[in-house]
């Protein structure tokens, strides 16, 4: 027996928890996947989630299991993209004040779409370590409670609410391919799949550039890695020196990594808008991306998941028309 912080009893509990608060997004047959593999290969459309990604689902567990006095503080985290958008959205919900931190250098419309999810965004500094900065602040002096995007029971248990849907939607499923950064997802989704089905294989997908778990694990214990610009930003940044739960987890229930670069990333998300008509950002197509690339080999059923949309058009459309973006369309 795996011993893991998050177990399958508290992933139950937490679709209890949030249930009424997401959408039970569906998983579809992609015909031309499948002709390709020689499987049956199915999509997990969770791009189509409430504010365009997973994160929703941690974000609800998390806000709607503190305490009474928690919930009048409000809560904090420093994120740029979509565990705020996330939080935003699971504090209003429950009538909470939420305060979303960023660098300065987070661009104007990322602002926007938090700030019209009723959220406080605080602006300071030029890093994310500024932005840090500032949570705990907000902690220290007004009693906020800071949740963050990957490494904590309640944001684990809550994306591992999505690995129950997947493995109860294609119960033969032999493969479940999980995109790959902090490491809350593949936590999450590896704890519930392999709690319903143990011989399901799990494999986390992530971009070459900057894949600072794949590093971590390597390594055998949490490395800091040169973040970079990718296709897929929802998956940079790093899984901290002090990890405490998704380093453990991703080591113990992973069964592979696989690695991207930025053209496989690009082609993914082509074939999903081209093949499949739908819109993911990098990080969302990453699992097709790996099919295209040949760099996975199944007995069975695989399933695909599709994380998030939050790409902007402008590169999006540059994207499938099949030219390289500029690495300015890439940051915006
Ligand atoms: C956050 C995110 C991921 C990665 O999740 P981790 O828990 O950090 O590994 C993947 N895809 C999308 C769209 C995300 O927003």
């Amino acid at each position: 027996m795996i011993m893991t912080q998050v177990t399958l009893e508290h992933i139950r509990a937490a679709r209890e928890r949030i249930a009424g608060k997401i959408e039970r997004t569906p998983t579809v047959l992609s015909q031309s996947l499948s002709e390709q593999l020689g499987a049956q290969v199915h999509l997990k459309l969770e791009h189509r989630q409430t504010t365009g990604s997973f994160k929703l689902r941690g974000a609800s567990n998390a806000v709607a299991s503190l305490s009474a006095e928690e919930k009048a503080h409000g809560v904090v985290a420093a994120s740029t993209g979509n565990h705020g958008r996330a939080l935003a959205h699971a504090a209003k919900l429950e009538g909470m004040r939420a305060a979303i931190c960023m660098s300065r250098l987070v661009p104007e419309n990322k602002l926007d779409e938090i700030r019209r999810l009723g959220a406080e965004v605080r602006i300071v500094g030029n890093s994310q370590d500024d932005a840090q900065q500032e949570v705990d602040r907000l902690v220290a002096q007004e009693g906020l409670v800071m949740l963050p995007p990957f490494d904590h029971p309640a944001i684990i248990a809550g994306q591992g609410t999505l690995g129950l849907e997947m493995i109860e939607q294609v119960p033969d499923a032999a493969l479940v391919l999980v995109q790959l950064s902090g490491g809350g997802l593949a936590s999450g989704v590896a704890a519930a799949v392999k709690g319903v089905s143990p011989r399901t294989k799990v494999i986390g997908v992530s971009m070459a550039r900057g894949a600072a778990m794949k590093v971590s694990l390597d390594a055998g214990h949490p490395v800091l890695v040169e973040e970079l610009p990718t296709l897929a930003d929802s998956l940079g940044g790093g899984i901290g020196l002090d990890n405490q739960l998704t380093f453990a987890m991703c080591r113990d229930l992973l069964d592979d990594v696989i690695l991207l670069g930025e053209d496989e990333i690009a082609a993914g998300i082509r074939h999903a808008y081209a093949q499949e008509r739908e819109i993911v950002e990098g990080a969302g197509a990453v699992g097709i991306a790996a099919l295209l690339a040949g760099k996975v080999k199944a007995s069975g059923p695989v399933v695909v998941l599709l994380s998030g949309r939050n790409i902007d058009m402008n590169a999006h459309r540059t994207i499938v028309c099949g030219e390289a973006p500029s690495l300015k369309e890439r940051a915006a």
